[in-house]
């Protein structure tokens, strides 16, 4: 086992890490940006290491400040968290090569998953089914016209580089489709600095359903079960749940299987998700995220399994030492999103936290960096804590979600709280009759009212 670990994050995650870290008895090393000096994930490390400036650029993103850090503290391992360069090939192979563990999957898996054209051909030829859709990237405009006719109208155009939600173009007719090439293109070389584009199946009314995955480095490899994270706002996550309230435990069974089944011919190892478009009794692979999920605590729940430490003890050797059968399901959890944004018009808001009290009580979890006094800084993603309940059922669920909002004070800055309770109370929810569309419906209706 590591005996010191650096943590190449900030925020909520990095705290996440470092709780992890010291379960397990293993010191940690926090790299924080010169507006970070006073976080949280800085006060508990053992060490920390300022590595640059407040742009990201500069510091989160500055491999090399990231490993001269992890060089002259003695971190044998770096975990990357989600964002920043958790999935950047590049920094996993550079970590390496300086004699220390990368916190996840190796530099090949995490290239060959970045690239959308390759994952998807990747996952066809393990037998995973796909969005229809072109094989791989679009040559022309002709191609994308005959694409088109052979799945139907409507179609998305979609960037190869894309990710995070961005450069994507629907088109329901042959004659806009022209004119959503042109502009997806040169969205995509604007976002990317790349043009290439591919294409799918529009699906109009799909759930966002994802199979957490574990392997180790020795070919094993389980999942934990589906997230169903359907709720989504120009296609970012704001809740979640595990289960999903409309897969069964047969289709679980069964589409877990296909995946434990490729990832383990893969080779894969560490953490990671598939993602899936579910329509119609269909899933279909959309993309692999080769990391750790903002929403992995559902699963967690669920499961009753610390993924942090598993991705560790994985990461130093170990054999996952369980097997699929081994793996239970107990209730049901949700988590929401709290972001520093306006919850109507979604403009960000970061500033000084003037009053902080977090919800408690049986079934009730937070991972969050705030505190009272905190000042949230402008220059990062504006998701400040994430607030999970489990219960042994989805309505049960639902009811602590809603009291455990009401407790929840922040003060000093606007958050999605108010959002979330009016999602909680909407009939369709409750129901949870919802698809990826159904967070925007709902936005503009309560927008309007
Ligand atoms: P990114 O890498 O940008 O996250 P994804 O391919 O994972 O891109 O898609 C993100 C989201 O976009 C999905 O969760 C879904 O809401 C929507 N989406 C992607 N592909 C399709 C599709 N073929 N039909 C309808 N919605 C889609």
């Amino acid at each position: 086992m590591f005996s010191k670990i650096l943590i190449a994050n900030r925020g909520e995650i990095a705290l996440r890490v470092l709780r992890a870290c010291q379960e397990l008895g293993i010191k940690t090393v926090a790299v924080h940006s010169t507006a970070d000096s006073d976080a949280m994930h800085v006060r508990l490390a053992d060490e920390s290491v300022c590595i640059g400036p407040p742009s990201s650029r500069e510091s989160y993103l500055n491999m090399a400040a990231i490993l001269s850090a992890a060089t002259i503290t003695g971190a044998e391992a770096i975990h990357p968290g989600y964002g920043f360069l958790s999935e950047n090939a590049e920094f996993a192979r550079s970590v390496e090569d300086h004699g220390m563990v990368f916190i996840g999957p190796t530099a090949k898996h995490i290239r060959m998953m970045g690239d959308k054209i390759i994952a998807k051909a990747t996952m066809k030829e393990l037998g995973v089914p796909l969005v229809p859709g072109s094989d791989g990237k679009l040559e022309s405009l002709e191609e994308a016209y005959e694409v088109a006719k052979t799945i139907g109208y409507p179609i998305l155009i979609k960037a190869v580089a894309g990710g995070g939600g961005r450069g994507m173009k629907v088109t329901h007719t042959a004659e806009d489709l022209a004119e959503a090439w042109e502009i997806a293109r040169i969205e995509a070389r604007a976002a990317f600095g790349n043009d290439a584009v591919y294409m799918e199946k529009y699906m109009d009314h799909p759930r966002h359903i994802e199979l957490q995955i574990l392997g180790d480095n020795y070919g094993n490899v389980v999942h934990f079960g589906e997230r169903d994270c359907s709720l989504q706002r120009r296609h970012q996550k704001l809740l979640e749940e595990a289960g999903s309230p409309i897969i069964t435990a047969e289709q679980r069974q069964a589409i877990g299987k296909t995946a434990t089944d490729a990832l383990s011919r893969m080779g894969y190892r560490n953490a990671g998700t598939l993602e899936f478009l579910y329509q119609d009794g269909q899933f279909c692979f959309i993309e692999m995220n080769t990391r750790l999920q903002v929403e992995h605590p559902v699963t967690e729940m669920v499961c009753n399994i610390d993924l942090v430490h598993e991705q560790i003890r994985l990461a130093a050797g170990e054999k996952l030492g369980y097997t699929q059968e081994d793996i239970t399901f107990s209730g049901h959890a949700i988590e929401c999103r709290i972001n520093a944004e306006d919850p109507i018009s979604f403009v960000p808001c970061p500033g000084k936290i003037t009053m902080y009290h977090p919800p408690g009580g049986l079934g009730v979890r937070i991972d969050s960096a705030l505190y009272t006094g905190y000042q949230v800084p402008p220059f990062y993603d504006s998701m400040v804590a994430k607030l999970i309940v489990h219960a042994p059922t989805r309505a049960q669920a639902i009811a602590r979600m809603h009291r455990a909002l009401n407790e929840f004070v922040v003060e000093g800055i606007q958050t999605f709280i108010p959002l979330h309770q009016h999602i909680l109370e909407d009939p369709d929810f409750q129901k949870g009759d919802y698809s990826i569309h159904w967070l925007e419906q709902f936005t503009a209706r309560t927008h309007a009212s």
